[in-house]
């Protein structure tokens, strides 16, 4: 690999600083990215192999840096493809820094493919989307508290093994990036998925972590956040009442509280939510996600 692709590589990355002593030349490191093809939406990671755990591996993807743990004899980091998210290609770069060994780096480009959304045309009254400038206000200034949440990256991967359902039965929710139109009007995606369940039905936390948000938004009603650790973050919103508060420690399917309708919503039902920092991620995709441990 030639100096100027390396320079590509670790522009906008921290490791700049580790390698401006000098050292160029070296191997490749071995990355492997999953899905090969991610869609806009899905949650991919990275696996970076053969790579001792006292190693450090930094990267980024289009710019925004990555966060690895030690995974599988290496290290692996996740990316959340926004939903909004253009498709089409973006420049990666990760690379693994041992002490007394060279520098291993890697480049390339990886592309996200296109997915085609839904177009939900919904009636709702007009009081619940017409808002008045007091509730408007408490609207934007509850998406931004979420946004905060979201951007705090706690540097410990709390989660292990699979994500389970937040809800029993065996139906998917539905909805994951809705384009939606409101009495006409288009809003903005749908941000989770919708599982339509009896008013009161237990709902679960996904995986482990800690319970990093606990209130009552306009539109998402009684809510609560887990934050997995790593940036990665699971939303509950539309309680009907909510059994865990704000620091708590949960497990997965420890019961966080039964659903609701409270907040914006036409009947009964979870929306469960996904987010790796601030990139909105089908819940799906995080239930599916095949990193073993
Ligand atoms: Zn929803």
């Amino acid at each position: 690999m030639s100096g100027v692709a390396r320079a590509g590589v670790l522009a906008g990355c921290v490791v700049a600083g580790a390698l401006a002593g000098g050292a160029l030349a070296g191997e490749r490191a071995d990355v492997v990215w999953h899905p090969t093809h991610p869609r806009v939406g899905d949650v991919a990671w990275l696996h970076v192999r053969n790579v001792p755990e006292a190693a450090r591996v930094e990267g980024s993807v289009d710019g925004r840096p990555l966060t690895f743990f030690p995974y599988a004899g290496g290290h692996a980091a996740l990316l959340g493809i926004d939903l909004e998210a253009k498709p089409g290609a973006r420049p990666w770069g990760v690379a693994v820094l041992e002490p007394e060994r060279e520098p291993r780096t890697a480049r390339g480009t990886v592309r996200f493919v296109p997915r085609r959304f839904p177009v939900e045309r919904l009636t709702l009254p007009r009081p619940m989307v017409e808002l008045d400038p007091d509730t408007e206000r408490r609207a934007v200034a509850e998406a931004q508290r979420l946004t905060a949440v979201f951007r705090a990256i706690t540097a410990d991967r709390l989660w292990r093994g699979r994500f389970t359902r937040p809800v029993g039965g065996t139906l998917p929710g539905t909805g994951f990036g809705a384009r939606r139109i409101i009495n006409g009007a288009p809003r903005s995606p749908h941000g989770g998925i919708d599982y339509s369940m009896p008013l009161g039905t237990p709902v679960v936390a996904a995986n482990t972590g800690r319970v990093a948000l606990v209130d009552e938004f306009f539109f998402p009603g009684r809510l609560v956040v887990l934050d997995h650790g790593l940036g990665l973050y699971t939303l509950y919103f539309h309680l009907d009442s909510v059994t865990v508060s704000e620091g708590e420690r949960v497990e997965r399917g420890q019961t966080l509280g039964s659903v609701g309708a409270s907040g914006r919503a036409t009947g009964p039902h979870l929306h469960f939510g996904a987010q790796v920092g601030t990139a909105r991620v089908d819940p799906a995709a995080l239930l599916g996600l095949a990193l073993g441990d």
